[in-house]
């Protein structure tokens, strides 16, 4: 086995899996902030599936929830209701329970319905997970692989979860909502960490609300964007009330 093989390729499949996070699901998918050409988001589609096993529309659905009902009760993963260390470990469980609820997940998701790629692959979680295990292995060896295979599923899930219970505690709240700025998440995952940023501007392609913010997301949708692979809605930053 090859350890460090195993942690690099561990924690680039964790920066690749935060990145189509980041644009495909959330700035895309959620707040339709931004368009992904249909061939790329199949792709992401792909990587989602292979690397996290979550199906889009669900990740869509308790997003959109966190949104509508932010640091209250029904917030699905609140660190201000559920305590700080069972959203940031815990989260995992906590996004499953509320993704396991059908009647919010049709409420939030009525314009992302099922397609035939999503009943064929995208829908059976283990079927990818387990094709993500293969092709870690195969490529990088038994042991190498499942190394591999284990730093990201750690690195990703406590990404994640530090978004979600981080981004809710501890940081800068230039703006009047519950959540936080945190430059340092914010670079490790793909601009997620500028979350006050985000809250005040939902429907915003970048996190980057000024000069000193840094959206590592952002300078990525701006490659897509010249390559024609990313269209933005809006240019000018339109802040939400308080959320
Ligand atoms: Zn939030
Ligand atoms: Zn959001």
């Amino acid at each position: 086995m090859n350890l460090w093989l195993g942690v690099l390729v561990g924690l680039l499949a964790t920066q690749v899996s935060v990145f189509v996070t980041t644009i495909y699901l959330h700035r895309g998918l959620a707040h339709k902030a931004l368009t992904v050409h249909p061939g790329l988001a199949w792709a992401c589609r792909a990587v989602i599936w292979i690397t996290t096993g979550m199906r889009p529309r669900e990740w869509a659905a308790v997003h959109r929830s966190h949104h509508a009902n932010t640091d209250t009760a029904a917030d699905p993963h609140s660190p201000i209701v559920h305590g700080f260390w069972r959203v940031q470990l815990g989260n995992v469980g906590l996004y499953r329970s509320a993704a396991r609820n059908e009647v919010m997940v049709k409420r939030y998701t009525k314009d992302l319905p099922a397609d035939r790629w999503d009943r064929v692959l995208f829908d059976h979680a283990f079927l990818g997970l387990g094709l993500g295990l293969v092709i870690s292995v195969l490529v990088l060896g038994l042991g190498t692989g499942l190394l591999a295979a284990g730093v990201h599923a750690v690195t990703y899930v406590m990404l994640s979860g530090a978004v979600n219970a981080v981004g809710h505690r501890v940081g800068r709240r230039p703006y009047p909502n519950s959540a936080t700025n945190g430059q340092l998440l914010a670079l490790l995952t793909a601009g997620e960490g500028l979350h006050n940023n985000h809250h005040a501007a939902p429907t915003s392609a970048t996190f980057a609300l000024d000069t000193r913010a840094v959206d590592p997301g952002w300078w990525m949708i701006r490659v897509l964007r010249g390559c024609h692979l990313v269209s933005v809605r809006h240019h000018e930053v339109k802040l939400k009330q308080a959320a």
